[in-house]
């Protein structure tokens, strides 16, 4: 039999190659992981097709090996993995190593000997010396040896190979802890004389005597160690003498600690009702798209619930997506009070082997619900009855590398092909998604109150113009007082400020000039508490320096304000009162951010410093004042969703405001209280906003009218990134005959990232079908191009981030 194979990670191979299934392999499915060779190495890949060996064709090679007994992605995710391929423009290879979880893959990795020290060292080139250095006595990859030396490595190493001075061999490596098994020990069955192998051993027999009366007739190493004196060596002798056993059983990690959130029954709202009959009178009728556009408060996570509910008394099991799950925590816990151990979490913050025990339950249909982040997508649920993607407009469903795909786009196309109903959830839908709803082809569903008739908070813009002249102050009087007064009333307060840091970046009141980071053309960050300046691209840091670089005056001031000069600001103006910030920069230890927003829940903080984290997600019933320092920063961002995305985050920061028994207020200090965005998140009208947003989107030919591709050339010279950028451009601009424009190739926004130098184009057209089959015709002879010359093309199907 021939199977046609993916070799999984395979960026630059686009077709499966064909191999020959040993005789003995009985069936293999589309699905299953094989090891198979590939020149003299040797690689993991997926089997995609199996059929008959052709006559006369040319002698295949042998598999070496079938590495699972059953497919480990069944007929739907191989049809979204090939989907997403085509789709996202990747290779079918990318695509596997994408859906798989890590401790599926088994890479290869060729390992560095020294052989012959004594080889005439001096005598070799340069390069070759190096290498020789780099490896000194010891084993080394040849992939961290590249890195360590760079270009030239292999060759540098083929040439020390044939001389003999070193020896390289091809190793299998796979991720670390995969399966974790408890070894436990069992007293022997059927033993009549058990005291009379136990005579003369008397130290035994409380072991034995142990074991044979426990209720299991067994009990693991631990718990042996605990009760017994030695227990080590006891057990190797009760094992010798036959009169116990050792047994291995497959364990999984616990993951999560036990449910901590209470289930409070509540009797469903009017449009809650409505929404839920509507949902749960799909089920089983196939594909059926909801959009379900509910103000904040309003209820959306019971109706999760209850459709869940509702499946799971069919029989069928649930996909529910976050964008990420350390901010949407209160959800997972109110599914798993509800539901308990049938859920299973995925998501990147969990080791390897976590996540290989989550993934297994979930594929062995013991957990029946799977909540996870973007990559859960592609949980190995049988039998999915419905997808639920809550947030369904926050970016981060959008992968940054690799395959650049969308989670909620690829949760349709997966309900799509389950043929299941599909729940898109939020405050502030996309403008894709709403469109798809004013168009007809997603159903809407809205909640348009929040429940118990609570009003959603009044917001007032405040207009920062007059102040700013003297831009020293970064709390206007207003929001000081409405500060001071929310404390003295014993509420609580969350401030938003998208920036963290003490101040923006130095600058040379001298010369003008900012400091900016070596490897990146943004500035540095100045943080106080490291007495650093960092650069929030790379982290590279450095201490600040005394004189500007430039012309040497010791002129150089901050500027701006980041999260931790507010901090500091703060517990300078409200004395007493317990102020904590939460960014990147105080959530860096695991665990750090729950007990942060568990401090803040609690009503043990009375004021919450942040950036957009602190925006989303929780529910918090003594927020009763929300400040938003600086709106226009996400306004004047170079990204024509700018004004969608300070949309969203105002109505989310807003909405956390006001949701227990007393009323809240929301101040938005802004240069520019007349924007449609401020105005309409203001009058918490997201129907003003869109259509006023659809129309500018129409205007300009823009996503959701058009589709856009990305591309972008990366490399460390400027000279050969830009020459490929220009023939990307060109040979576009002649495959576009005019169904779609080629814009560009510009320096991105950000031209330079980690030393290397960033140009890119962008196309955009009515038809995505056509624009992507026209780069997919182009990007072979492009990326070998760029391979040459060492420029790495990158591909990003709509995107959403152009910096
Ligand atoms: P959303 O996700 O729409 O912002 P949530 O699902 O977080 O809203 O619900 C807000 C609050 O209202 C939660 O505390 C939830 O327990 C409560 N809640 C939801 N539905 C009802 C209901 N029908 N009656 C009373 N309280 C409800
Ligand atoms: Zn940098």
């Amino acid at each position: 039999m021939r199977a046609s194979v993916v070799l999984v990670p395979s960026p630059g191979r686009l077709a499966p190659l064909d191999y020959r299934l040993p005789a003995d392999s009985g069936r293999v499915a589309p699905g299953t992981r094989v090891l198979v060779p590939l020149g003299t190495r040797r690689s993991m890949g997926v089997v995609v097709e199996v059929g008959e060996e052709a006559e006369g064709s040319a002698e295949l090679r042998d598999v070496i090996t079938v590495l699972d007994d059953a497919p480990v992605l069944d007929a739907s995710l191989m049809r979204l993995v090939h989907w997403m391929a085509d789709y996202y423009l990747s290779s079918l290879g990318e695509a596997f190593a994408t859906a798989l979880p890590g401790a599926l893959r088994v890479d290869t990795e060729r390992m560095v000997t020294l052989q012959d020290p004594a080889g005439a060292m001096d005598q070799l080139p340069a390069l070759q010396q190096r290498i020789l250095a780099a490896l000194g006595q010891g084993e080394c990859s040849a992939a961290a040896l590249a890195r360590r030396i760079g270009p030239g490595t292999t060759g540098g190493l083929r040439r020390l190979q044939q001389r003999g001075i070193v020896r390289v061999v091809e190793r299998l490596r796979r991720e670390t802890a995969p399966t974790r098994r408890l070894r436990f020990y069992e007293a022997a069955l059927k033993v009549v004389d058990d005291d009379a192998r136990l005579a003369r051993r008397v130290a035994l027999r409380a072991v034995y005597a142990y074991l044979r009366d426990h209720p299991l007739r067994r009990a693991p190493a631990h718990e042996l160690r605990h009760s017994f004196v030695n227990a080590a060596a006891k057990l190797r002798e009760l094992v010798a003498v036959g009169l116990v056993r050792v047994r291995e059983e497959e364990t999984y990690r616990t993951v999560l600690p036990p449910v901590a959130a209470v289930d409070r029954p509540v009797a469903l709202t009017a449009a809650q009702q409505v929404a839920v009959d509507a949902v749960v009178g799909a089920l089983g009728e196939g594909f059926a798209p909801w959009l379900l556009w509910g103000v904040t408060g309003s209820g959306k996570t019971e109706v999760y619930l209850r459709v869940v509910a509702a499946l799971r008394a069919r029989g069928r099991n649930a996909l529910v997506l976050v964008p990420e799950i350390s901010l949407t925590h209160q959800l997972v816990e109110r599914m798993r009070a509800r539901f308990g151990d049938a859920v299973a979490v995925l998501h990147s913050q969990l080791g390897v082997g976590e996540r290989w025990d989550e993934w297994r339950r979930i594929a062995r249909g013991e957990a029946r619900i799977a909540i996870g982040a973007r990559s859960a997508v592609f949980a190995p649920l049988r039998d999915l009855g419905v997808i639920i993607v809550d947030e369904e407009h926050d970016p981060a469903y959008k992968q940054t590398d690799g395959v650049h795909y969308h989670g909620r786009d690829v949760a349709v196309m997966r309900a799509k092909l389950a043929g299941c109903p599909l729940i898109l959830g939020s405050a502030t839908p996309s403008m894709e998604s709403f469109f798809n709803a004013r168009g007809g082809r997603y159903r809407l569903l809205e909640l348009p109150e929040r429940v118990e008739a609570r009003p959603l908070p009044p917001v007032t813009l405040l207009d920062l113009r007059a102040a700013a002249t003297q831009h020293t102050e970064p709390l206007s009087a207003a929001l000081g007082a409405a500060l001071v007064a929310n404390q003295a009333a014993g509420g609580q307060s969350l401030l938003f400020l998208n920036r963290r840091g003490f101040a923006n970046f130095l600058q040379c009141r001298a010369c003008g000039d900012p400091l900016m980071c070596p490897n990146c053309s943004v500035t540095l960050t100045f943080h106080h508490k490291w007495r650093a300046l960092r650069c929030h691209y790379c982290d590279h840091t450095v201490a600040p320096p005394a004189r500007c670089a430039s012309c040497g005056e010791p002129a150089l001031q901050a500027w701006g304000i980041g999260t931790e000069q507010l901090e500091t600001l703060l517990r300078t103006r409200l004395p007493g009162a317990r102020v904590a910030r939460m960014d990147r920069d105080t959530t860096r230890r695991k665990g750090s951010q729950e007990a942060l927003l568990r401090a803040w829940s609690s009503g043990g903080l009375d004021v919450l410093i942040g950036t957009q984290m602190i925006t989303k997600g929780h529910d918090v019933p003594g927020v009763t004042l929300v400040g938003v320092v600086h709106a226009d920063a996400s306004l004047n961002f170079p990204d024509f969703r700018a004004a969608e995305r300070t949309f969203q985050l105002l109505t989310q920061v807003a909405g956390r405001a006001g949701r227990g028994e007393r009323p809240g207020r929301v101040f938005v200090q802004t240069l520019q209280p007349q924007h449609y965005s401020l105005q309409s998140a203001a009058a918490h009208d997201f129907a003003r906003f869109a259509e006023a947003e659809l129309e500018a989107r129409r205007e300009v030919g823009y996503p959701p009218f058009a589709r856009l591709v990305l591309l972008r050339a990366e490399g460390t010279d400027l000279a050969q990134v830009e020459r490929l950028a220009l023939d990307a451009a060109r040979v576009l601009r002649e495959a576009a005959g005019g169904r779609f424009t080629v814009l560009g190739p510009a320096p991105a926004p950000l031209e330079r990232l980690r030393q290397r130098h960033r140009f890119q184009i962008l196309l955009r057209g009515r038809n995505g079908a056509a624009l992507r089959r026209s780069v997919a015709d182009a990007l072979p002879a492009l990326r070998a191009a760029g391979r040459a010359t060492d420029v790495r093309l990158i591909v990003d199907v709509d995107p959403y981030s152009m910096l």
